[in-house]
């Protein structure tokens, strides 16, 4: 009868010795016939068995490999050794499953990134892993409790959509048509009446425009779940399928919603920096560790942990667009050609402007608004100028884009106007266009890219790595 093991980081932080435990984990490392760093997930520290090697024979103990399965009772005592306060002097040791050491790919020693995406269901095994989904499972935790301690409504918006007006970017299709043999109209093109929905339908990009709608009757909502973009870009910063934050509030205008964000950026990162300190500190490191053959002009400028508390230290720099355009056209590298796009009123800000303004002009996250309308969405609320929307985006350093929000367009004639001059029909939008009808008022949100944040806050450097299981052109696997 096996009993229910105890969870390692429990035991290691257990206030007594000499009780009888039950664990159960993987094998890390086993040394001199005597020594097992057990690993359960919990936590990135491992719990030291110790087996007596009279009492396992030879053709037990050289299945004590890297990677096994193990369960374990014993006697929970003070470690006379060093690293480890407690250990487990095994009474009792079964091995629940062997990993052959030929084969098993997880060995202890330093894998690349590379080399792990491609064993990602093994991946978590590893330290690093195992410390990059605990803060991400900590973030996704924290993001909740911020919300709902404000008294935001969780509200799930669907993942399948009929709307192709966001225009973010490319859209997944979900059909059940016959790809081989579509039926088709009159016309000779595909006949979406047939599909299954009787109209093209899409994978969502955001749950914005529908969360507006419960805003508007809940008055501070917030969506979190998975978006698709099916733009083909195959960069460290972008995924396929990725998970969004979206709180939409009404009677807030933009400079509120500037300040819900950083507040809101501000509290997960504190959170996540006292719940998962060990975590960090061995993120920290691990950076360290990739930078230190890099030129110096190539590193993280601070610690991991410096730069989180750095971003809780200090205000988030707010300047519009119209600032931005002008510190960058008289910025060194603008002038000695270094950038690679023009800067010029009118024009998106590309990541290297972004980057420049972030890490080399006012080294602190910044909150630039009032963009120019024709580079902003429909929705995005026209400012009096005519010119410019109450957009904002905040850029993170080493990130660029961590959140992209706005307030929205409330005056349903200035809607209309724009959904015509940007091609969006409103009988397509009826329901949201109907919003302004009935009982309009000013309101605003933004969407976190949640992994954008987990990548911060980890230091990874590519975004595949801080989802269990990333999505990305011509891959998934998994
Ligand atoms: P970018 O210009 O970086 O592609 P975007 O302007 O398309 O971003 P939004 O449509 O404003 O982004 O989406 C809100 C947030 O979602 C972004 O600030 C970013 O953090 C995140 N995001 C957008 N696209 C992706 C993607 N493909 N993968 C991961 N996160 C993304
Ligand atoms: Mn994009």
């Amino acid at each position: 009868m096996r009993k229910q093991p105890q969870r390692i980081a429990e035991l290691l932080e257990s206030p007594r010795t000499n009780i009888p435990v039950v664990t159960a984990g993987w094998v890390k490392t086993f040394r001199n016939d005597r020594f097992i760093a057990l690993n359960d997930g919990s936590t990135l520290e491992n719990l030291q068995l110790v087996i007596d090697p009279e009492k396992y024979p030879e053709d037990i103990r050289k299945k004590i490999t890297t990677g096994a399965a193990v369960y374990a009772e014993g006697e929970l005592v003070p470690s006379p050794g060093k690293g480890q306060a407690v250990e487990v002097q095994v009474e009792k040791l079964e091995i629940l499953g062997e990993a052959d050491a030929e084969t098993y790919p997880i060995q202890p020693k330093r894998h690349s990134l590379e080399f792990l995406r491609e064993k990602a269901h093994l991946r978590g095994r590893t330290t690093l892993f195992g410390a990059i989904m605990r803060v991400r499972s900590r973030l996704a935790y924290a993001i909740h409790t911020y919300f709902q301690e404000k008294g935001f409504i969780y509200l799930h918006t669907p993942i399948i959509t009929a709307i192709d007006a966001e225009g973010a970017g490319q859209m997944f299709q979900v059909t059940t048509l016959d790809l081989e043999n579509p039926p088709r109209n009159e016309e000779g093109k595909v006949d979406y009446k047939k599909d299954f929905f009787g109209k093209k339908a899409n994978l969502t990009v955001s749950g914005q425009l529908e969360a507006e709608t419960y805003a508007m009757a809940l008055g501070q909502v917030y969506t979190f779940g998975p978006t698709f973009r099916a733009e083909n870009s195959n960069t460290t910063r972008h995924l396929a399928e990725f998970w969004m934050v979206e709180p939409e509030v009404a009677f807030l205008d933009l400079h509120g919603n500037m300040d819900l964000a950083e507040d809101f950026v501000k509290y997960i990162i504190r959170d996540v920096m006292k719940e998962r300190p060990k975590d960090l500190e061995f993120l920290e490191k691990r950076l360290l560790q990739e930078e230190k053959n890099l030129p110096q002009a190539k590193r993280s400028p601070m610690p991991l942990r410096e730069k989180l508390q750095f971003v809780l230290d200090n205000r988030f720099v707010r300047i519009t667009y119209t600032e931005a355009i002008e510190i960058l056209r008289n910025s060194k590298p603008f002038k000695k050609k270094k950038f690679q796009y023009p800067v010029e009123w009118g024009l998106d800000l590309q990541s290297e402007h972004e980057r420049y303004l972030v890490e080399k002009h006012f080294k602190s996250p910044v909150i630039i608004y009032d963009y120019p309308a024709r580079i902003k969405a429909f929705y995005m609320r026209l400012n009096d100028d005519g010119k410019t929307v109450r957009a904002m985006d905040v850029l993170f350093p080493g990130i660029g884009e961590i959140i992209g929000g706005s307030q929205r367009e409330e005056r349903p004639d200035v809607l209309l106007k724009k959904m015509e001059e940007m091609g969006i029909d409103p009988e397509e939008l009826w329901w949201y266009v109907d919003l302004r009808r009935y009982g309009t008022a000013y309101h605003s949100g933004f969407g976190l890219g949640f992994e954008r944040m987990v990548q911060f806050v980890t230091g990874m450097g590519n975004i595949r790595d801080v989802i269990p299981f990333p999505r990305y052109p011509k891959n998934a696997e998994f």
